[in-house]
């Protein structure tokens, strides 16, 4: 099998009846990349920038990052790669950022929200980033976003920020994509708005499925509720795919159902345009498309949406497909 995978490597990610998506990585650092291109990675769908401030005693510096975004973006030549600015707070923590301790983590003050509120941190990202630009393929993402207002904040930030160095005769991309992750009900709930003003959307199922369930993802007790196949996660990754077409924007996922051999008919039936996994998943998931008629999968994921439970889901697809 991981023979047939490797021939599989320069190949671009169509199903039977040449529905094209695009098979993109996670990683953490720059030193991944190479992971992502031997197991072709057409491009990196999620970026987690936290690591560059995590396991050190001080706020990496705009040049820090700078040169980790720059390094990335050129190693990657061209396709396309998102950063998704700091998601710190919740299970990732921050040793020389003494901040409160929370009842509820997962629920308090991380990501977007810091970020809004400690403005110096979150504009050197974006100062970095925007510096970077110009090496390659950039799109920015922005966390844990709840409300359309902290997307206008945030976006408003990073204009600002635009505008600042432009005026200083720094040269920026001007092509810069902003989407949001989708990893909070409210959003997916509201993603026909949202989809007016982003530019994509990526769905986080690790946070959208422990927010929708209300099941802390880290909590073993609690672990039979995390459920990636229950029909009210399926119906609401449908719903934000849905709303970014109607837009003419486009929807990718980064969580790991992104990966996941049960969910894979069912995300390419519910036309997602792009999955980001870890790198090792890459190959195999591509031989799993390769052998997937699209329009077939469309009825596939109706009938999963129209099931009651996530075991009747894993069922369904176990006995059409595997
Ligand atoms: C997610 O929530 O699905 C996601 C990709 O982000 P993280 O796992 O970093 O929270
Ligand atoms: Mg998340």
């Amino acid at each position: 099998q991981k023979s047939e995978w490797a021939l599989l490597k320069d190949e671009s990610t169509e199903s039977l009846d040449g529905k094209r998506v695009e098979l993109a990585a996670n990683i953490g650092s720059p030193d991944d990349i190479e992971k992502v291109l031997t197991n072709g990675g057409e491009g990196v769908g999620l970026y987690r920038t936290e690591f560059l401030y995590m396991e050190r005693n001080q706020l990496p510096s705009e040049e820090e990052q700078f040169e980790a975004y720059k390094t990335v973006l050129e190693k990657m030549d061209g396709r396309p790669v998102v950063v998704r600015t700091l998601d710190i707070g919740g299970d990732k923590q921050l040793p020389y950022l003494s901040l409160p301790s929370e009842m509820n983590p997962f629920l308090g003050f991380r990501a977007i929200r810091l970020c809004l509120d400690e403005q110096d941190i979150f504009r050197t990202q974006l100062r970095a980033l925007l510096r970077a630009s110009l090496f390659g393929n950039l799109k920015i993402m922005f966390p844990m976003i709840a409300t359309l207002d902290e997307f206008r904040s945030a976006k408003a930030l990073l204009l600002e920020e635009k505008k600042a160095l432009v005026e200083s005769g720094i040269l920026v991309a001007d092509n810069i994509e902003v989407g949001i992750m989708v990893e909070i009900p409210s959003t997916a709930v509201l993603a026909d708005q949202f989809a007016k003003e982003v530019d994509f959307f990526s769905i986080g199922t690790n946070d959208l499925i422990q927010y929708t369930m209300a099941a802390d993802r880290m909590n073993e007790r609690v672990s039979y509720l995390y459920q990636p196949y229950h029909p009210a996660i399926l119906r609401l990754v449908k719903m934000v795919i849905d709303a970014a077409h109607n837009e003419g924007k486009w929807a990718g996922m980064c969580g790991e159902m992104a990966g996941d051999e049960i969910a894979i008919p069912i995300l390419l039936g519910l036309e997602l345009d792009e999955f980001s996994m870890s790198a090792s998943s890459i190959l195999k998931a591509r031989s799993l498309i390769k052998k997937l008629n699209q329009t077939e999968m469309r009825q596939l994921a109706e009938e999963a949406l129209s099931l009651q439970t996530a075991n009747e889901v894993m069922e369904l697809v176990k006995n059409k497909i595997l």
